[in-house]
């Protein structure tokens, strides 16, 4: 250990033995003191060594806890196994919101952009020099999990119910709400609106008429298929508001049909689902529907 030897010069160890004892003395009380200096910085080694050890012990025991899930598998297959273990759903407008973890989210973004980068070389675009394209997989992963079919991966949102104070029981109708969805077949967009009519039951809670959008955005934020959506959405209101009547008229353009296929640029399609007061009484209904004529 020579630079431990030169530092131990400079210490006064040496020199104060000397003045007590023999020069060989003071040599050998100055060797000892050396080895108990080296032994210092030795032990220090050992706890980091101890240390490092006990921190990778712990990484491979957490990465074991996480194999023994994923053991090295795309984590869009670990949900996957997730939802198939509980027998649940997983279609193109379910929410899988309750089998992704928190930071996961982020995970499916960079698998999502890897095989969107496969496509686009597939269709042969040279994204390495086409500064256009270059980071378009990233682009598209963020949209699709973050933005577009967001309404599958996140909760629902959280509605404020209130009490029926003023017992109302009078045709409501909210709307006209812009909505943003796609297609399932082939995700093309879908943009529309949507108009809710609800006869509040004298019991039922109401919940605020931002909530309405909310709810509506959450529910179109998935890849869809417009008459499916309404029900769902129809469904969801029953079972939260509880209400006598809900009505939906749904009004959307279908990319699908004006980019791509039949390219017709004026055809819309339009969907209405009535329930309870709504499909009994034709009076109710037809006041429903005359109230969106006016608008
Ligand atoms: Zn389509």
């Amino acid at each position: 250990m020579p630079s431990t030897k030169v530092s131990l010069k400079k210490t006064p160890i040496k020199k104060v033995a000397s003045k007590a004892v023999s020069k060989s003395t003071a040599t050998t009380i100055a060797k000892t003191a050396t080895k108990v200096l080296a032994k210092v910085p030795a032990k220090t080694a050992t706890k980091t060594v101890t240390k490092t050890a006990t921190k990778t012990a712990t990484k491979t025991a957490t990465k074991a806890t996480n194999q023994k899930e994923d053991s090295g598998l795309p984590l869009s297959v670990v949900i996957r196994r997730r939802i198939e273990a509980q027998k649940a759903r997983f279609h193109a407008n379910d929410n899988i919101a309750q089998f992704i973890r928190p930071g996961e989210l982020e995970g499916l973004v960079s698998e999502v952009a890897e095989k969107m980068q496969a496509v686009l070389e597939s269709l042969v675009i040279d994204t390495k020099s086409d500064h256009n394209t270059k980071n378009t997989s990233q682009r598209v992963a963020k949209m699709f999990v973050q933005e577009v079919f967001n309404g599958r991966y996140v909760v629902q949102p959280t509605l404020t119910k209130f009490p029926n104070v003023s017992r109302l029981n009078e045709l409501m109708i909210v709307g006209p709400i812009t909505i943003r969805s796609a297609c399932s077949h082939h995700l093309c967009p879908i943009m529309g609106r949507i108009w809710i009519g609800v006869l509040p039951n004298k019991e039922s809670a109401l919940i605020g008429l931002s909530k309405y959008s909310r709810l509506t955005e959450w529910v179109m934020c998935r890849p869809q298929i417009q008459e499916e959506a309404v029900v769902e959405l129809a469904d969801m209101l029953e079972k939260k508001i509880k209400p006598i009547g809900v009505a939906i008229v749904m009004d959307a353009d279908h990319f699908c049909m004006q980019w791509r296929g039949v390219k017709d640029r004026d055809s819309k399609m339009v969907n209405s689902v009535m329930r309870g007061a709504f499909l009994k009484d034709p009076n109710l209904r037809r006041e429903f529907l005359s109230l969106l004529e006016k608008r």
